[in-house]
């Protein structure tokens, strides 16, 4: 019988998903014996061509890291959805946007003026941008950016997703082992990962009471965490109540607080606006000038709340910002 030809593409992303593939370690040995993998740029001398040239629906699944940040990003994942029967968005960035989501909060323009002229690292004398140019007699032209980062899902259809920034082995290897076994879930669905909170699995969770009240927030900086108590109780604002389980709790183990990389629970629309709810919930003040105070310890709100998930929001990145062609 053939294996089953597997695809992997990276978007706009860092680059710690496919890191996060290579982190199966001899597992990966495991893989290659049971799939053939056909496309693979970061790893494997593969070219744009040798896709082109496969029949529709050939690869049987394809794993899409990294959100849709520019028209290159956007022709390819529409090529892998034609030539692919699932696809799967590999990661918070491909899932929700992940943190280059965060550059939402600025247009085009305000980003290419940091990232090439105002960025304190740089020395651009003559303002350099990039742009089509002729090299040689031959034209390049290279991916212009979108107005915004879009999750995967906003440009194609998604089979599956398989969150964390990035996925840890052990959820890569469980999604890989479903796909195979051929018992997938409803499409849509999380494969991989829990469908409980993190707090469900995480270490710390006996020391964490029924109702957690306090009455201040406080940051990893000014304190060190008594590693055998819940992080949120000792007033670290830890995602875990709001996010999907599944990662082995390895921020909480190493005292710091847990900050949504595995997303939403299901029935969940809005990660952002969930965890700020709760945090709200638990603050355990009644005057103003106090919660004003205690506020002013989370020094960034949409930071902290929406770190992996603002393009996938109803909000999608900052409201109001005029677009300006790049
Ligand atoms: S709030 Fe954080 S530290 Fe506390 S039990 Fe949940 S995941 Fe663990
Ligand atoms: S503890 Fe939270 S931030 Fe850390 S890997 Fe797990 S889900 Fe991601």
């Amino acid at each position: 019988m053939p294996k089953p030809k597997v695809a992997l593409y990276w978007c706009a992303s860092c680059g710690g998903c496919e890191e996060a593939v290579v982190d199966l370690a001899e597992r990966i040995l495991d893989v290659v014996s049971l799939v053939d993998i056909v496309f693979w740029p970061v790893a494997l001398d593969f070219k744009l061509t040798d896709v082109e040239a496969m029949p529709d629906q050939s690869i049987d699944v394809c794993f899409i890291n990294g959100g849709i940040r520019s028209t290159e990003n956007e022709r390819v994942a529409r090529l892998l959805r034609q030539k692919s029967k699932v696809v799967i968005a590999y990661g918070a960035c491909s899932s929700w946007g992940g943190i280059p989501g965060l550059a939402n909060l600025s247009n085009r323009q305000e980003i290419l003026d940091w990232v090439y002229q105002a960025a304190p690292t740089n020395q651009n004398d003559e303002g350099v941008r990039p742009s089509v140019a002729d090299a040689n007699g031959v034209r390049l032209e290279l991916p212009t950016l979108l107005a915004r980062l879009e999750p995967l899902s906003a440009v194609i259809e998604v089979d599956y997703y398989i969150p964390g920034c990035p996925p840890t082995p052990d959820v890569t290897w469980k999604a890989i082992e479903t796909i195979l076994s051929g018992k997938l879930p409803e499409r849509g669905s999380v494969i991989g990962a829990d469908s409980k909170a993190l707090c469900h699995s995480c270490p710390l969770n006996e020391s964490k009471p029924e109702k957690v009240l306090i009455k201040e927030f406080r940051r990893v900086t000014e304190f060190t965490p008594d590693r055998s108590t819940c992080l949120l109780v000792q007033g670290l604002p830890c995602l875990g109540p709001v996010t999907r389980g599944g990662c082995g709790a390895p921020c909480v183990t190493g005292g710091m607080p847990c900050t949504g990389c595995f997303g939403a629970l299901d029935r969940v629309d809005d990660f952002g606006a969930k965890a700020v709810t709760y945090l709200a919930s638990i603050l355990d003040i009644d005057d103003e000038k106090e919660i004003d105070k205690a506020l002013s310890k989370v020094v960034d709100v949409v930071g902290l709340s929406y770190k992996y998930s603002l393009p996938a929001s109803p909000l999608g990145g900052k409201l109001g910002i005029t677009e300006e062609k790049p």
